[in-house]
């Protein structure tokens, strides 16, 4: 079972309605904060509200916040609540379309109110499949950020094995040393030149060495500190622009390769210094990953065998391989290496790790 999260803004709230969401805020922070040192909060029902206020506060709420707190109090030590946004449950929450318009309704202070959202491209695609009952509805947090308001819905859904589902637009990413990465979207691609980084890390690793001789340890650390930010910067930009491209080609899913087990694989003999950009690789698809979940971008991993060895019509061959050439033996099918892998990785053809899923 896998989980996104959408984050849909309400459309134009007025200033009733803001100071109003502020003010569940508020209550059910407090509440949440009085919960923690209720002894009895294992039996405790919605009904445990009227002990805490007399103000009218939604029961759908109540419950949320029953659970939420129960798990903090299992999972650690009780620390107070520096806000609790207020959530809902499946039943609670509501998404309904009307023409062209999403909307969200959920109960408040007053009464339940529904309310127009913003949907993005590929938001529309998983509400879609909520409304079709495709995927299930988890739990939903009603929350603020830079002044706007956001109702966060969790979705989940099974994933199968090697089946490309109907209307799922994907992408794969061939991450390696000649290019650092190559995305591909059916016929677009998008690459990030790694030589420019290559020479630059080769830079921090003479300079390394120099002061090993020298025997300048701290001088080392303070490098190797500065080589990892600079790295992780580097990481954060380029995941930043491919995650961008996904976004604006309306991407629903994204395969990687695992590159777990490839260390020992005939890829990493065959590109001798991978394992020493192995970490870095590792960092970028992790970033990758997250930015794409925060998008509502589901990603895979898949096997990665073969990946740089087959044409698109199925023929495998070690030799079609040619540094940044791609040539089939058997067809003549042409491309560049890396964006042929990253077709391949698109199609998951060795099929899906483990990873992930
Ligand atoms: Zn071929």
């Amino acid at each position: 079972m896998q989980t996104i999260t959408l984050k849909l803004e309400l459309q134009k709230p007025t200033k009733e309605k803001i100071s109003m969401y502020y003010k569940m805020t508020e209550i059910n922070t407090a509440f949440s904060n009085w919960l923690l040192h209720y002894e009895n909060i294992k039996t405790a029902t919605s009904k445990v509200f009227r002990l805490f206020s007399e103000e009218k506060f939604p029961s759908a709420i109540v419950n949320q916040t029953i659970r939420e707190v129960k798990s903090k109090r299992n999972h650690q030590r009780a620390k107070k609540f520096q806000r609790l946004w207020c959530g809902f449950n499946n039943q609670n929450l509501r998404v309904e379309k009307d023409h062209q318009l999403y909307k969200v309704s959920f109960p408040t202070l007053h009464k339940r109110i529904g309310v127009p959202v913003f949907v993005k491209k590929y938001q529309q695609y998983w509400l879609d499949r909520l409304l079709s009952g495709k995927v299930k509805q988890g739990a939903s947090e009603l929350y603020e950020k830079r002044g706007r308001w956001f109702m966060a819905i969790t979705l989940s859904f099974e994933v199968k094995q090697n089946s490309s589902e109907q209307g799922m637009k994907m992408m794969g990413i061939d991450v390696g040393l000649r290019q650092l990465a190559v995305a591909s979207v059916g016929t677009s691609t998008i690459f990030f030149n790694g030589r420019e980084m290559a020479y630059k890390r080769r830079r921090f690793a003479s300079r390394r060495r120099e002061l090993g001789k020298a025997k300048k340890l701290s001088a080392i650390r303070t490098l190797k500190d500065k080589e990892s930010r600079w790295m992780k910067d580097t990481n954060h930009k380029i995941s930043r622009q491919i995650i961008t491209f996904a976004w604006e080609n309306g991407v629903h899913l994204i395969r990687m390769e695992d590159l777990a087990g490839i260390r020992h694989s005939a890829k990493s003999r065959k590109e001798p210094g991978r394992n020493l950009h192995s970490w870095a690789h590792a960092q970028l698809q992790q970033f990758i990953q997250y930015k794409a979940q925060m998008k509502g971008i589901q990603v895979q991993y898949v096997n990665p065998k073969h990946t740089s060895q087959m044409c698109k019509n199925g023929h495998v061959n070690k030799r079609n391989r040619n540094g940044d050439r791609f040539y089939c033996i058997e067809c003549g099918y042409q491309s560049h290496a890396e964006v042929n892998a990253s077709i391949n990785i698109a199609k998951a053809i060795s099929g899906l790790s483990k990873k992930g899923l």
